[in-house]
């Protein structure tokens, strides 16, 4: 039996997506093999690749002169490949901090370049500093920001425009393909696959072509974005299969609508929990109303001893993965793209439920 699983990431995938990679799981269109069984220079994985990023740059409305690359190494990956490839030894970079995410990027930053802390939520990380208050160099090499904070919920719905005309970096590891962006208006986007497009592995950087040429010297050509783009992201073998994946997700969202449409149910199934946590008195949460993440939203009970009664309840009722992280404690649920607005409704009557029972 399916459960609605509101995990961080790995995350829920379509179930539409998963029954057709189930279906060509031994043999793809008549090659007689699985997508991980195919050379990634062969014919058939070159057409399933090349679909994928035109889907990608259609959902997107990517610009011609964005660069798309299917990589390896995670966010944590890009965290040093930004650096290497957009500054130089002794260059400034502007980062701005809005939680845990942040604060990461900023330490594997650190090694490569001056950071220069823009702006810094401070503690406990459940707003975004106001812009106007933001202090950015004049000479930064990139800002870099996290528009989905995953771990505190805190979600930038605006983008941040920078009059310098500092390339914009953006981690958005956690909200990419929640709705609609304007491409044009960064530098560079990246995110791991596993929170919104498909299995874990798989890296997306979408990269503004005039920013490419200029890595610093001893940059892994596996991290340049430039040798990548150059062999199509195939300088060495890409994670095939997860590419494949995320494939079927990007077309599983044209059949949705596209980003506007998913936009729209995203904003209703975050709109339907967080005022179901509103107006209860029994739960809470600590993000600014105007900073609370669409993806991921984590409360508190009224009595933190109920936490382990509701996880063990909640999963009886096929509601799992529901545990705040470690930092935060309390619940989250993370309810990206492929959780159907059924899911966030069972979470909703459960929730009322549990504190009909417990408060
Ligand atoms: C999950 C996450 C990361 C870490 O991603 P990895 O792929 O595990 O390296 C970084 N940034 C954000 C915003 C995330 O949600």
């Amino acid at each position: 039996m399916r459960v609605y699983n509101f995990s961080p990431g790995p995350a829920v995938l379509p179930q539409e997506v998963l029954e057709q990679a189930r279906q060509e799981m031994l043999d793809w269109h008549g090659t007689g093999m699985s997508v991980m069984e195919m050379s990634h220079r062969g014919k058939a994985f070159i057409a399933i690749a090349d679909q994928a990023e035109a889907d990608l740059r259609e959902l997107l409305s990517i610009p011609k002169n964005y660069k798309v690359l299917f990589l390896q190494g995670g966010a944590f990956g890009q965290f040093a490949a930004v650096p290497m490839n957009l500054s130089q030894p002794g260059s400034v970079v502007d980062y701005v901090n809005t939680g845990a995410w942040g604060k990461k990027a900023i330490s594997e930053a650190k090694p490569y370049a001056k950071v220069n802390v823009a702006a810094d939520a401070g503690e406990p990380y459940t707003s975004i500093p106001l812009l106007s208050n933001w202090q950015v160099s004049d000479n930064a090499a990139y800002l870099h920001y996290t528009p989905n904070e995953t771990i505190g919920g805190v979600e930038f719905h605006f983008v941040p425009e920078l009059k310098s005309g500092t390339p914009l970096v953006a981690d958005m590891s956690s909200t990419i393909l929640s709705r609609p962006i304007d491409v044009a208006k960064f530098g560079l986007i990246y995110g791991g696959a596993q929170k919104n497009i498909g299995p874990a592995g798989l890296t997306l950087v979408i990269v503004r072509e005039d920013l490419l040429g200029h890595a610093r010297p001893g940059t892994p050509s596996f991290m340049d974005y430039t040798a990548m783009a150059k062999e199509g992201s195939m300088l060495n073998t890409p994670p095939t299969f997860a590419w494949y994946l995320a494939g079927l997700v990007f077309q599983w969202l044209k059949r949705q609508g596209g980003l506007k449409a998913i936009g729209e149910i995203n904003r209703r199934k975050a709109e339907l929990l967080y005022s179901a946590i509103d107006t209860s008195s029994f739960y809470k949460n600590p993000v600014a109303h105007d900073a609370r993440s669409w993806m991921n939203i984590p409360f508190t009970l009224a009595r933190a001893e109920l936490d382990k009664t509701f996880i063990a309840e909640a999963k009886d009722a096929g509601l799992v993965t529901l545990e705040g992280h470690r930092s935060v404690g309390g619940m989250r649920a993370s309810i990206y793209n492929a959780m159907p607005l059924a899911g966030v409704e069972a979470l909703v009557s459960f929730m009322k439920e549990f504190e009909r029972k417990h408060a």
